[in-house]
């Protein structure tokens, strides 16, 4: 993203804050599709980071949701019911119920022209829910039988060998007794064994099993499943010494594996880190400086609360950061690229020695009141930080289009409010999502 834009951002909401990049992240999912074929259907994993959510109900065939939160992001983002696939480990039964329900209420007269995921056009509700345990389909199953709408759609989530999803035994032996679900279509399995994944090789034998499993079904059960929605994770690098990945050369090989495949039913992409990854940046700013034992460390506004990347002891590796001198800096260059002999740990805002960004990251000349850019952040970090620790302030959020400019999507937000109990302002929100 543009140096100028974080400075706007940085100079009108402080920092830290995290920018998200709309227009380059509905760049991402047209040209993945490009490359992909427009017959391959893209879903976006919304918990990758929901305020790309609005984006890609405009650009991605659907969204995977996950959590009566994200269900609760996606009605007031205006996302159509039919874009959605209700998904999730734990399905809360009165949720099911309201999603259900929100079905019956919007009925087919309201969504016609509606890019169905899948499924006769017209049918009211959700593209399709995932089914991950016996008492999911059941709950399924009794929400559906007293709605007198069409049998709902479901994905059968086939385990990676994990609490997720349902062994090969137990989904056989669902499609087997499938006329004592007689409210739910099988239209579909899906499967996601994790993220980040490097080897072309294991998403290749990935797609193998799924289809022996698919063959199986076809023939030992005589039952067409016509969907396949499969999360293939795919790789980001994050850190200095990764080598780069040929985005295009990498999914034209996955194209080749599914073409490769007997089945020929629709094949249904969720993607959420590869999409967004790529997307966003985050701003933070050095607040102190200082020498111990001979070590130069340097304090910044954020910290390992906000900037999360996988796994990783973050410290242990130099991610993308930008060097963003501040703009009084006499005969500084804008844009410095780290360089030269001075070097900086950069540790964060909490009082843990546990918040140590980058190890002696070269950044010569480096003051108080510069700022660091940390790129590459468009996924899961503006989730999946400790924000609560220490009561420090939530980063601001702000999205960036062409068009319109920087908008401020959330001010920075004090957390303590969380930390004792004082959250008479969130209440309605609260109440909201709890029925
Ligand atoms: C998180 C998740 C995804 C997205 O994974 P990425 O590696 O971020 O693309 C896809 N499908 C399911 C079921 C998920 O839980």
């Amino acid at each position: 993203m543009d140096i100028q834009i974080l400075r706007q951002a940085a100079r009108t909401q402080g920092t830290p804050a995290y920018v998200f990049d709309l227009d380059a992240f509905a760049r991402r999912i047209r040209h993945m599709k490009k490359v992909l074929g427009q017959d391959i259907k893209i879903l976006y994993a919304m918990k990758a980071n929901p305020f790309f959510t609005r984006t890609a109900a405009q650009e991605a065939d659907g969204l995977e949701v996950c959590s009566p939160g994200e269900y609760a992001i996606c009605r007031r983002a205006g996302v159509p019911l039919e874009k959605i696939v209700l998904s999730g480990v734990n399905k809360e039964a009165a949720h099911v119920r309201e999603v259900v329900g929100d079905a019956g209420i919007s009925g087919p007269a309201g969504r016609s022209g509606a890019d169905a995921l899948s499924g006769p056009a017209g049918t009211p509700g959700p593209a399709a829910y995932t089914a991950e345990s016996l008492s999911q389909l059941d709950l399924l199953e009794s929400c559906a039988a007293k709605t007198q709408g069409n049998p709902l759609r479901v994905l059968l989530r086939l385990t990676s060998g994990n609490q997720f999803g349902m062994d090969e035994e137990t989904i056989l032996s669902i499609i087997k007794k499938r006329s004592s679900y007689p409210h739910l279509h099988f239209t579909g399995l899906q499967y996601y064994s994790g993220t980040q994944k490097k080897q072309a090789g294991k998403i290749r034998k990935e797609l193998e099993q799924l289809d022996a499993l698919l063959e199986r079904i076809r023939n030992e059960l005589q039952y067409e499943i016509r969907e396949l929605e499969y999360g293939p994770g795919f790789h980001i690098p994050y850190f200095e010494g990764e080598s780069p990945v040929d985005e295009d050369a990498m999914l034209a090989d996955f194209r080749e594996a599914l073409d490769a495949m007997a089945f020929k039913g629709c094949i249904s992409l969720e993607a959420g880190r590869f999409l967004a990854a790529p997307c966003g940046s985050y701003v933070t700013r050095v607040v102190d400086t200082k020498q111990n034992q001979g070590q130069n460390y340097c304090i910044v506004d954020g910290g390992i609360n906000h900037v999360n990347y996988y796994g990783q002891a973050m410290a242990m590796k130099i991610p993308a950061i930008r060097f963003l001198p501040h703009p009084l800096s006499p005969g500084m260059p804008d844009v410095q690229p780290p360089g030269g002999d001075s070097q900086w740990t950069v540790c964060g805002s909490l009082c843990t020695s546990g918040d140590m960004l980058v190890k002696n990251l070269p950044l010569p000349g480096l003051k108080t009141g510069d700022m660091l850019v940390f790129d590459r952040i468009g996924a899961y970090a503006v989730t999946e930080g400790i924000y609560l620790f220490l009561s420090r302030r939530l980063p601001a959020v702000l999205t960036y289009e062409k068009d319109a400019g920087l908008k401020l999507v959330r001010g920075a937000l004090p957390t303590s409010p969380f930390n004792d109990g004082s959250i008479q302002y969130f209440e309605d929100c609260i109440k909201k999502e709890n029925p």
